[in-house]
């Protein structure tokens, strides 16, 4: 018999006890047993906390007292001491965009208002137009190749400026470039790049021409999604930069502590791309789900008819649903107003000292409520992108005719980002029935800039002003929308719960939520958003084996220190992931691995293996190389605490 407490002897962080062999039983299969720290269940309306919990075959099996635990399962046990650290649910990512944004962002280039940190490189926060421009240029003159379309992320004019075609020409060159606005609503290509891929005066409808300036070869929302979608397709889907950005962002996932993961509107460019994209990405990681809804823009730069586009939705999961990606059916995703940072949010309220702030519709509220009324009407469940607080009304009114019309009981409706909103709306959503999903991460960005600019004092303290719904028993989770903030649930935590923005006052701290409904946010009311509350986002028995391993306990550090807790690594369907520097010590490796026993570390079991058994048991070859193909060893370093600003 295997001696598995000598196989998992993983380091200073995590240890393993002796191994309980029930009667010889071995054949029953191998459990894992976790105790010896705080673990929070995530259940019920407070912190819970169990003393041990069980999984098998990536299914948690038993949650309860470590003793009957030890007791009531026969085969071999693999025991996992905390040794006080914490564990939760693995974390969720409600509303992200793994390759349509983040990938692409992590495969080029960024100069943003803000620093962004990413495990493979840092970029530094750059204000002002002429610093913008100097940095555009820096990235420009280092490519080697001048003929390959160059993409920096990240512009917005209020930190940088108005940017017109003959300032990104003149530091751009003849190099194509793209630069993609902070929110990735809107575009603007240099002549290069229009030349290049044959963007020109025409290529537009009427309508979609309102929301795009020629001149300035500037395209936003609609007109944007179209571009983007046909003339620029060659270059976003670009699998093989696509796959760069996408190991970037399993990195990014596991050094955060996500293990699962929604995309509404999948696609945003072209089907098959972003689908092989990530198919290759999750099953190279291993280390967490993609859960994918469809929904606008595909829809629309397809022209499929309404009945056409569900007769697709329905078909799509049993083509292309694999161990790690999963379509969702029954659901559907579409937009109401513009982006929040492009400032181009519907405002009941005029714009404050903006001339040229402008509010757009990505759907017309006509159109907008037909496309609802179809999904409504079909029984789907309907997801809403929303940031200004005309755009939360129109469509409390959408959702209240429809209720009139067709009443739908448990519909959950949920409203994604709601930058904006009051007391009152947020009594009419509780009433309706709607649900939230939040970015609190705009506040901490976007509050002081937008206070002089744009929204004024009063409105951006009250940015989304989250405690009106937790008050009101409307169910809030809380999301990155990837990259429009990091995809670190902690860190989105951090902001719900202290109101903190980047100068670092505190805004309205009446409006913050508890740590308890904010770690909700991200682990079960999160679930919960996409309907998988089932299966995952709470450690109960029965769902799959995810969890997320904290250095502290959120619920037991200072509220304000939540951001800085290190993430120690992930379990996701019962295998161990471990983020960092594994102590040397002894005759033990850098990993933790009695060597001179003739172990060695593994990423994809997570623990010290014996290379010869493991060899026999998943049929491959016995040598050095194929074992580390096969354990597919990647290498993450050790989350640092970040500096106060981020
Ligand atoms: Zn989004």
């Amino acid at each position: 018999m295997f001696r598995f407490s000598l196989l998992l002897a993983v380091t200073s962080m995590l240890s393993v006890g002796s191994c309980h062999a029930g009667a010889g039983k071995s054949d029953l299969g191998v459990q894992t047993l976790y105790y010896g720290g705080d673990i929070v269940t995530m259940e019920g309306d407070e912190p819970t906390y169990v003393e041990a919990v069980m999984q098998r075959d990536g299914r948690i099996i038993y949650v309860g007292p470590r003793a009957s635990a030890v007791n009531n399962f026969a085969g071999e046990t693999i025991e996992v001491d905390l040794q006080g650290k914490t564990l939760m649910p693995g974390f969720i990512e409600p509303h992200a965009h793994p390759v349509s944004i983040g990938a692409f962002i992590l495969a080029n280039d960024i100069v943003a208002p803000h620093e962004w940190r990413m495990p493979h490189k840092t970029y530094p926060g750059v204000s002002g137009k002429e610093n913008y421009l100097k940095a555009v240029k820096a990235i420009i003159d280092s490519k080697k190749d001048k003929r390959q379309t160059v993409l920096i992320w990240g512009y917005h004019k209020s930190w940088h400026g108005e940017l017109t075609l003959e300032d990104l020409d003149r530091v751009s060159g003849d190099v194509p470039t793209i630069i993609w606005q902070r929110s990735t609503h809107e575009i603007y290509l240099n002549t290069a790049c229009a030349k290049k891929y044959g963007v020109r005066k025409g290529d537009l409808s009427k309508e979609d021409d309102e929301q795009a300036d020629w001149e300035n070869l500037h395209f936003w929302e609609r007109a944007y999604q179209i571009v983007k979608g046909t003339k620029l397709a060659p270059f976003f889907g670009d699998r093989k930069m696509l796959q760069r950005g996408m190991d970037r962002i399993s990195a990014v996932m596991q050094y955060n502590g996500i293990t699962a993961m929604m995309e509404p509107g999948f696609p945003t460019s072209t089907f098959e791309d972003e689908y092989q994209v990530l198919r290759q990405g999750t099953e190279k990681a291993r280390a967490y789900t993609i859960y994918l809804i469809s929904g606008f823009p595909e829809q629309f730069v397809k022209k499929f008819s309404n009945d056409q586009y569900a007769a697709h939705i329905d078909a799509l999961s049993k083509k292309y649903d694999t161990e790690y990606i999963k379509f969702l059916p029954r659901q559907y995703k579409t937009f109401a107003d513009g982006a929040i940072y492009s400032l181009a949010l519907q405002l009941r309220e005029p714009f404050y000292n903006c001339r040229e702030c402008r509010s757009e519709w990505i759907i017309p509220p006509k159109e907008g409520e037909a496309i609802f009324d179809y999904w409504w009407d079909k029984g789907y469940k309907i997801h809403i992108h929303i940031t200004g607080d005309k755009a939360f009304e129109t469509y409390l009114d959408i959702v209240e005719r429809a209720m009139k019309r067709n009443p739908r009981k448990d519909h959950r409706t949920t409203f994604h980002h709601v930058g904006l909103f009051d007391g009152e709306q947020a009594q009419r959503a509780a009433d309706l029935g709607i649900e939230i999903s939040a970015n609190p991460y705009y506040l901490w960005a976007l509050a002081n800039k937008y206070s002089k600019t744009g929204l004024g004092p009063e409105r951006a303290a009250n940015m989304v002003a989250l405690q009106e719904f937790s008050k009101r028993g409307v169910p809030v989770s809380l999301h990155s929308d990837f990259a429009m903030a990091p995809a670190d649930p902690l860190l989105l935590v951090w902001v719900a719960s202290n109101r903190i923005i980047d100068d670092g006052r505190v805004m309205k701290p009446e409006e913050r939520i508890s740590v308890y409904d904010a770690m909700k946010g991200i682990t079960i009311t999160a679930a919960r958003t996409f309907e998988m509350a089932h299966e995952i986002g709470s450690i109960k028995v029965g769902k799959q084996a995810n969890f997320t391993i904290l250095e502290q306990n959120p619920f037991k550090v200072d509220r304000s220190r939540i951001k800085d807790i290190p993430v120690l690594g992930i379990v996701y369907k019962g295998e161990m992931k471990l983020n960092g520097q594994r102590k040397v010590g002894g005759d033990r490796d850098e990993f933790g691995c009695i060597a001179s026993a003739g172990y060695r570390w593994c990423d994809r079991t997570g623990q010290c293996e014996r290379p010869w058994p493991l060899a026999k048991r998943k049929g491959f070859e016995n040598t050095p190389e194929a074992f580390e193909a096969w354990c597919d060893n990647v290498r993450v370093r050790k989350k640092e605490p970040r500096p106060g600003n981020h």
